[in-house]
């Protein structure tokens, strides 16, 4: 069989699993977007506090430019010519909002993933990751040279019993996981994974928080502000592509493990930097971060809301966030409760393996600041009469 006959039987094999992908074609309209000539209210957006419809926040930092201070590239890495003032304007803002050492930011949070990790493990490194961890960590896994364990979802009975049983057998041992999880919706303990790490000298934490940064705390730095461990956690990642409407991501950590970074950290070293433009508009949106508490506030309000509604029509589900998945089970089902919430103006996607594991198929519902309480109820009003 040669190449493109192999991609083809591949193709229709995922088409007759009800798995295939493809890119939609979509014209976007503030919270709607419009799909063959249908207009539907995004509900599968990860612009949970609604700042990238913000045309007054565009319009205002669009005041600040001129053509001087319009860049549109680094036309470098960092390390070379591409580090720009405001990377390190943007970076310093960082550690003092965290109140940490320092901070370092990325190209993106697949960068950050695939990077850190191999840039801070050899072959004396046990990494144990919870088992739902994103794509883009299970990757930065893979590229180094650390041996791995995955731990059942959550359990840290089981992470404790596998510390117990490794940390003299390792130089040092690395847990990664996710503050808030992807597909789920459901959150690491923190305080917990904190309490296990203190019991050894040589375990470290890593957390994503993807789906957490501008979202929860009071002041909008996500899980570890939420539950007072921002400085426990050796590598705590974030975002700026979700909640802060940009693009980019960083990691505030001690000043050690960030210079460590700058000499190691491929995903840092073989890049062009992103543009100071678009750092610029990300600074802009951090310094208004903490301030966004009733953005943050009505967020968690209809996110419980649809919650419970699912809940009480027998819907179980794990999310605590604004992540909320309605669990189906075969792929061709959750295709058809998506098309069918679309028919009538709800813009949810089914999410399918190999994303999530074989026979949990889902709406994933990723809700943002714009959507109303009346449309959440709609929402759940439709779930209960369709046929799912
Ligand atoms: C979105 C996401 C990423 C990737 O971040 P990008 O900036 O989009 O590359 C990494 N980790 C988690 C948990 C995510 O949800």
């Amino acid at each position: 069989m040669n190449a493109t006959k192999y991609m083809q039987q591949h193709l229709q094999d995922l088409k007759e699993q009800s798995n295939l992908r493809r890119l939609p074609r979509m014209i976007h309209d503030g919270r709607h977007v419009t799909i063959d000539n249908r207009r539907m209210l995004n509900l599968s957006s990860n612009d949970y506090l609604g700042l990238a419809t913000d045309r007054g926040l565009r319009e205002e930092f669009l005041r600040t430019l001129t053509a001087e201070t319009f860049l549109p590239t680094s036309s470098s890495s960092r390390l070379l010519t591409g580090n720009f003032n405001i990377y390190e304007e943007l970076e310093t803002e960082l550690a003092r909002l965290f109140d940490t050492e320092a901070a370092l930011v990325f190209n993106s949070g697949y960068h950050a993933n695939t990077g850190i990790l191999p840039a801070v493990s050899d072959t004396q490194t046990l990494i144990l990751a919870d088992k739902l961890v994103h794509a883009s960590i299970i990757d930065g896994i893979r590229l180094s040279v650390a041996r791995c364990i995955r731990y059942r979802h959550n359990d840290t009975n089981q992470l404790e019993r596998l510390l117990k049983e490794n940390h003299e057998a390792y130089r040092q041992i690395i847990i990664a996981t996710e503050s808030i999880f992807s597909m789920d919706g459901d959150m690491a303990d923190l305080t917990k994974l904190v309490e296990l790490k203190r019991a050894y000298n040589n375990v470290m934490l890593y957390v994503d928080e993807a789906h957490a940064f501008g979202v929860r705390g009071k002041y909008g730095l996500g899980c570890a502000e939420e539950s007072g461990c921002i400085r426990d956690i050796d590598f705590l990642v974030g975002t700026f592509g979700k909640a802060a409407a940009s693009a980019g991501a960083y990691i505030v950590c001690n000043r050690v493990t960030c210079e460590y970074l700058v000499n190691r950290m491929r995903t840092l070293i073989f890049t062009t930097a992103l543009p100071p433009i678009n750092i610029a508009w990300t600074l802009f949106i951090v310094r208004k971060l903490p301030a966004m508490q009733e953005r943050r506030q009505h967020l968690a309000r209809i996110s419980r809301l649809l919650r419970e509604a699912l809940q009480t029509k027998g819907y179980d589900h794990p999310s605590v966030s604004h992540i909320v998945p309605l669990i189906i089970g075969a792929s061709a089902d959750a295709v058809r409760c998506a098309e069918e919430l679309q028919r009538h103006g709800f813009y949810a996607l089914p999410v399918r393996p190999p994303t999530v594991p074989e026979g949990t198929s889902r709406i994933r519902f990723s809700l943002t600041a714009e959507i109303k309480e009346e449309e959440i109820k709609e929402l759940a009003r439709l779930i209960s009469q369709s046929h799912i």
